[in-house]
């Protein structure tokens, strides 16, 4: 895939990028490893500061951020004016956090002092998605950073003028020459800079393919991962539920992002005795919904990211049709216009069993699935290859206990859409991947957990 910035809305080519050859990119990994022997040695009060510092930054040039990611990715400028500020979020709760989440802790033993020690590992390599490409590095960054390692960013392909701008925020906050690097590479280089000494681990969000092909390159060298990959979250409405706040919720929770985010609601699990009325509803809201130029601050709907990812829908729509489904709304590309425009989509009557309904539709087309009672609720979202997260709808708190207690998901969102925060940890199981980002669980996930034991 070439590096380039292609405005999705329009197709047109507005930017290319040569990729790094060798000698760059191992000019780029020395660099990394002798700013990380200083780097480490500084306090925790200085690595805060910087990273106040590049919260001040996101906040400030918001508007600026914001219309790099809809150029590039297509999001609605409204949603990347907010994706902006929870960097900013995230930077400031670890600047304030990573202190305690970080310091000794004293164990009692037969020892007469011992302890756990929290220390950085070194050079930590980040393949990012393009789905949100400010979130998701920032919420690597801000604690890598502030556990006193250094980061290797591999962005995606799509979207290297953010990269780029990343790189610039963290080093104009002050962090030192080589802290954090931008390596504009193709996919195709990632093994190699696993096999590499001067990489000591590495995180993933993207595909399961991606993420299956990093672990194998990093499994060869004994190196750690966590990975962030696909999902397909269940969405239950009980029929209990508050159904008005169900339907808002679940036309916000599958349009995130144009559709595209792995936590987004994919599969829309309703009480047959509140169905029909779920389904008239969330038909209005769908239908209701502007598609159009995601620069422009009434639109709802973007276009997709790239034309694979608008063809690759296309067809698991078509599959899903061929396979039994019905569609409500929606169901083809928009061909009247330019650009990788899908319209809002529901498809009914899936056989739930067919291989169609156990894929992830990274765009905004929700399947409806009727079950009779909570146990079949339960049962069909947890027949998933994928656990991300759920949200699920009731009012009744045993149904809640259940519901908390036997989905099998990274996350369950009671009576609220699935949301990422940084004071909670973030991760799926199964195919979704595993380990954990934010909150104390994903500061720990790069450090050498140091035993210590003074006779
Ligand atoms: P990819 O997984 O291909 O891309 C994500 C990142 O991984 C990019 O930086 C990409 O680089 C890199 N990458 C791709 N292949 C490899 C590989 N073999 N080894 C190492 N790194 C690799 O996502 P796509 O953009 O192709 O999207 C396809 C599907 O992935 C979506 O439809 C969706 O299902 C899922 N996805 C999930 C995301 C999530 O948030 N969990 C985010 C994005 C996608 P490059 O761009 O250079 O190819």
């Amino acid at each position: 895939m070439a590096i380039a910035t292609i405005n999705p809305a329009t197709g047109e080519t507005l930017k290319t990028f040569e990729a790094l050859n060798d000698a760059e990119i191992a000019a780029k990994l020395d660099l990394a490893n002798q700013a990380f022997e200083q780097y480490r040695q500084t306090s925790f009060l200085t690595r805060s500061h910087w990273l106040q510092k590049a919260a001040d930054i996101l906040e400030q040039d918001k508007a600026e951020f914001a219309k790099l990611m809809t150029l590039e990715m297509g999001k609605p400028f409204k949603a990347a004016i907010a994706e902006v500020e929870k960097c900013a979020v995230v930077c400031r709760y670890y600047a304030e956090h990573a202190p305690d989440f970080l310091a000794d802790v004293s164990v009692k033993t037969d020892a007469s002092h011992s302890f756990v020690r929290y220390q950085p590992m070194g050079a930590i390599l980040a393949v990012m998605p393009w789905n949100f490409p400010f979130w998701q590095v920032f919420r690597f960054a801000a604690p890598a950073l502030m556990a006193g390692n250094v980061g290797l960013l591999k962005h995606a392909s799509n979207v290297p003028q953010c990269a780029l701008a990343i790189e610039d925020i963290i080093r104009r906050a002050g962090f030192p020459e080589g802290v954090f690097q931008t390596l504009l590479i193709g996919a195709a280089k990632v093994a190699d800079l696993m096999a590499d000494d001067r990489v000591k681990a590495a995180t993933l969000t993207g595909s399961e393919p991606a993420g299956a092909s990093l672990a194998v390159a990093a499994g060869k060298q004994i190196k750690k991962t966590v990975l962030e990959l696909g999902g397909s979250d269940p969405f239950i409405v009980l029929e209990s539920a508050d159904l008005e706040t169900a339907v808002v919720t679940a036309t916000t929770a599958r349009m995130l992002n144009n559709g595209q985010s792995c936590i987004a609601a994919k599969r829309f699990i309703v009480a047959e005795a509140i169905a029909d009325k779920f389904e008239k509803l969330l038909l209005e809201k769908f239908e209701a919904l502007k598609v159009g130029d995601p620069m422009q601050p009434d639109t709802d709907l973007g276009p997709l990211a790239t034309p694979g990812i608008l063809q690759d829908l296309d067809q698991q729509v078509q599959g899903a049709i061929s396979s039994g489904g019905k569609v409500l709304t929606g169901g083809h590309p928009l061909s009247d216009r330019p650009g990788n425009f899908y319209p809002p989509t529901i498809i009914i009557d899936i056989p739930p069993e067919t291989p169609i309904a156990k894929e992830e539709f990274f765009g905004p087309v929700a399947l409806l699935f009727r079950v009779p009672d909570i146990d079949a609720a339960i049962k069909l979202a947890n027949d998933s290859p994928f656990g991300l997260g759920a949200s699920a709808w009731t009012t009744n708190d045993q149904e809640s206990d259940r519901l908390v207690e036997e989905i099998e998901a990274g996350a369950v969102f009671i009576n609220s859409m699935v949301k990422s925060d940084p004071r909670l940890p973030f991760g799926g199981i199964k195919r979704s991947g595993y380990g954990r980002e934010l909150s104390i669980q994903g500061i720990h996930e790069f450090v050498n957990v140091k035993t210590v034991w003074v006779k």
